[in-house]
């Protein structure tokens, strides 16, 4: 059972993808995207690959180059620069490639309770984003429902790594153990914030069960951000009061 902390929450921090926007079917689409228009400049990729295929060269670059698995964008590039060598294509059709991949990238649907959530927490705390992804609030329009924005591109390591928390605990201002961590999965948002003495909230709108793999942690599970709403709102209504 997680107890409300000690002086009150004063920070919530949220991941991004799956936890403010569906992206169910997002990067297959921009992957498509991309590859359409690789295919379009170079017809050799269209000849030698699937789209499908960019996929498992991804993984390929992935397995291949740990340095670059927290950074999606950088692992991407190292893709489309490899593809090019062997098809044919120069950086700047690589780059633009990525460009369109980013943009149908940030095609996404934002949950029904995101807006309405984001609108009531900036009067009480200080609001961030934390993601291991490319996601850009600004891209999406949310920038003024948050103080700040981490990625782990920025901070060069992914979640659950500390650094990472560490981050946002020194751009929020507030101690680790004032800040509720919201997030849908479980290795990475969950145990990481749990670990770095965060309170931990699994968003888990499909009421999934706690992967068996996964050491249990304590934490708050909650499926919908309108009841993360009404958990923050009870807590300083029992007095613990949020930032001043
Ligand atoms: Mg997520």
């Amino acid at each position: 059972m997680v107890t409300p902390p000690r002086g009150g929450v004063r920070a919530v921090t949220f991941d991004l993808d799956f936890t403010l926007w569906d992206l169910t079917d997002v990067i297959r689409r921009a992957d498509e995207r991309q590859y359409d228009f690789l295919a379009s400049v170079c017809p050799t990729v269209a000849e030698r690959y699937r789209a499908d295929d960019l996929h498992a060269l991804r993984m390929a670059v992935y397995e291949e180059r740990p340095d670059l698995r927290h950074d999606v964008t950088a692992l991407r590039i190292e893709v489309l620069r490899r593809l090019g060598a062997e098809c044919g294509f120069d950086d700047e059709a690589g780059q633009r490639a990525f460009e369109i991949f980013l943009d149908a990238r940030h095609e996404v649907t934002l949950y029904e309770d995101t807006i309405p959530l984001l609108d009531s927490l900036r009067e009480h705390y200080v609001v961030g984003a934390m993601t291991n992804g490319n996601a850009d609030v600004g891209r999406i329009g949310l920038s003024h429902h948050f103080d700040f924005a981490l990625s782990a591109i920025d901070v060069g390591a992914a979640k659950p790594d500390r650094i990472i928390f560490e981050a946002a605990c020194h751009r929020a201002g507030v101690p680790a153990h004032q800040i509720v961590h919201v997030g849908d999965e479980p290795g990475s948002d969950v145990v990481g914030a749990a670990r770095y003495g965060m309170v931990p909230v699994w968003l888990n709108r499909a009421r999934e069960p706690w992967p068996a793999d996964l050491e249990p942690v304590e934490h708050i599970e909650l499926d919908s951000l309108e009841a993360l709403g009404a958990l923050l709102e009870d807590w300083r209504c029992a007095g613990h009061e949020p930032r001043v």
